[in-house]
């Protein structure tokens, strides 16, 4: 109903999988603006944006995710991202949090360099950029799991400053909570603040782009996609929209497994 009153619907749901579904049966364009702890790809474009600004380049990026892995939907989508132009992923959390392996197999599949870590500061100096994200309360059933993790990872001056390569910038999707002291804002690694404001050139293009107001020049990379329909499979995870709503069951074969193809997690 809601395509009605629109030109685009941003949808942002608590179910995996529901800006997919969304777009299924809607005429109007829909964004995806964060569908539970699955993807969050506009974030990834002002991400994207900001490392290409900062950095100069966003091929062969050498980037530490820090925090909350599992969840952080951010990571999932920049991850993803930055397959398509190299470089080298540092995955930096505690193992209950750590990046999914659904993830990794990609990785691997593709042939990324990637490193698993408990730890950041031995990395520092390897690191282009610094991705840190906030452990999210709310993505937890358990409480005791979160209250295990919360505040594992904090970043101060001291721990930054003289540690890191110069040219060190430290992203954050934001809202923080800890993890980055405040005495870290006023140096010239800080770019969250800048990176929060490039959302608003870059969603301004999405619309644009979306409304057909501007042709994209990026030439376009097609990733094809087995997609199928399975009747008799079921998507295990239990925050996926195929139990919500009267989807199709549609899978993505790939060499090395089938996937849902709403929520993107593996089918075994
Ligand atoms: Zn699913």
């Amino acid at each position: 109903m809601v395509e009605a009153y629109s030109d685009i619907i941003v949808m942002r749901h608590y179910i995996e999988g529901a800006a997919k579904f969304a777009s299924e049966i809607s005429k109007n364009p829909v964004i995806n603006a964060g569908d539970g702890a699955n993807e969050h790809p506009s974030q990834t474009l002002l991400d994207l944006f900001t490392i290409k600004k900062e950095i100069g380049r966003i091929e062969n990026i050498k980037i530490a995710f820090v925090g909350d892995l599992k969840y952080g939907r951010t990571v999932h989508s920049l991850t993803k991202a930055l397959e398509m132009f190299g470089g080298e992923f540092y995955f930096v959390a505690p193992e209950s949090i750590q990046i999914p392996e659904y993830i990794t197999k990609e990785l691997d599949e593709k042939g990324m360099k990637y490193h698993i870590c408990s730890e950041y500061e031995p990395i520092l100096k390897e690191v282009d950029v610094l991705y840190m994200t906030r452990i999210q309360r709310e993505r937890f059933d358990d409480i005791e799991e979160y209250n295990k993790v919360s505040g594992v990872y904090k970043i101060s001056k001291d721990t930054i400053l003289n540690k890191c390569q110069e040219h060190m910038i430290i992203l954050h999707p934001l809202p923080r909570v800890d993890e980055i002291n405040i005495d870290l804002d006023d140096t010239k690694h800080a770019l969250y603040f800048k990176q929060a404001a490039n959302g608003v050139p870059t969603r301004e293009a999405m619309y644009a782009l979306a409304l057909g107001l501007k042709n994209s020049t990026a030439p376009r990379k097609e990733e094809k996609e087995e997609v199928e329909e399975h009747f008799l499979t079921v998507c295990k995870n239990p925050k996926c929209v195929t139990h919500f709503e009267e989807t199709e069951n549609k899978v993505v074969v790939k060499d090395y497994g089938t996937f849902c193809y709403y929520c993107g997690k593996e089918i075994k």
